[in-house]
């Protein structure tokens, strides 16, 4: 990294990238809460007597539907979604509803908010810390801004943030107006000294690409689809990077060094 110049910017994600949820007392991204709840839910259908791919299949369609109707943003949908196939198979093979059961089942939903802790994922407070040293370090993040301090703030992730800054889209157009202008990156020769980490391609690597800094992409934690975009190449002279473990920061950004108060 450029000495003696403007201090850079360390720019990383939080979901998935720093911050995950603790499954069974290991720290896991985000979306496992949701594969582990979907477990639970077969677990608790098939011992009502219903087979695991037709409940899989039936609650998918449920769940699309749904989304479609109450849009994604829906906390309840998980849950939702997870009564109605009960109530669809029930009816039918005929079964009656058994009351409890429904309540059972939604509650199994809901839980995907309350069963599985904020945490930071392995090895990223030492990275955020370490980084921190050398770097002006900033989360952005996108989500509803109250959620996503809170997970800041219990995952320890947040302490290491010199800027926390919550976006709703993370487009080309909010990172502009959020991150590089109030950050002073619309300068080149801050620019070309800072980073941008996280992982995905479409919101944390592809928008700052463009506005001139390098990039790390977080490979291997893709759970969303629609997380997946085509390759944006970084500007000459800038530099891209594609790492399975968030440890790889610590060399790619050099930072395993001594900080420069010590
Ligand atoms: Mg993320």
């Amino acid at each position: 990294m450029a000495r003696g110049g403007p201090t850079p910017w360390a720019i990383f994600d939080y979901d998935d990238t720093v911050g995950g949820v603790l499954i069974n007392g290991t720290p896991e991204p985000g979306f496992k809460a949701y594969d582990d709840c979907h477990r639970r839910f077969r677990d608790a259908m098939a011992e009502l007597g219903f087979d695991r791919d037709w409940v899989k299949e039936t609650q998918h369609e449920i769940d699309m539907e749904l989304a479609k109707t109450h849009g994604f943003g829906n906390k309840a949908r998980f849950g939702q979604s997870f009564r109605a196939t009960y109530e669809k198979l029930s009816a039918v093979t005929g079964t009656p509803v058994d009351k409890q059961a429904a309540t059972r089942l939604f509650d199994i939903g809901m839980s995907v908010f309350t069963d599985y802790p904020y945490v930071a994922l392995e090895g990223a407070l030492d990275v955020l810390d370490r980084v921190g040293q050398w770097y002006n370090v900033a989360i952005v993040t996108k989500g509803a801004h109250d959620e996503q301090m809170k997970k800041l703030a219990a995952s320890g992730c947040g302490a290491f943030a010199d800027e926390v800054i919550v976006c709703t889209h993370k487009d080309t157009a909010e990172w502009a107006k959020k991150v590089i202008g109030p950050l002073g990156l619309h300068h080149a020769e801050v620019a070309e000294v800072s980073w941008a980490i996280g992982n995905s391609r479409k919101s944390d690597v592809n928008p700052p690409l463009a506005f001139g800094l390098n990039g790390i992409w977080l490979r291997g934690m893709l759970g969303w689809e629609f997380e997946r975009a085509d390759a944006v190449a970084p500007l000459p002279g800038r530099a891209l990077h594609e790492i399975d473990d968030i440890r790889e920061v610590l060399d790619l950004l050099n930072v395993r060094s001594p900080s420069r108060a010590a």
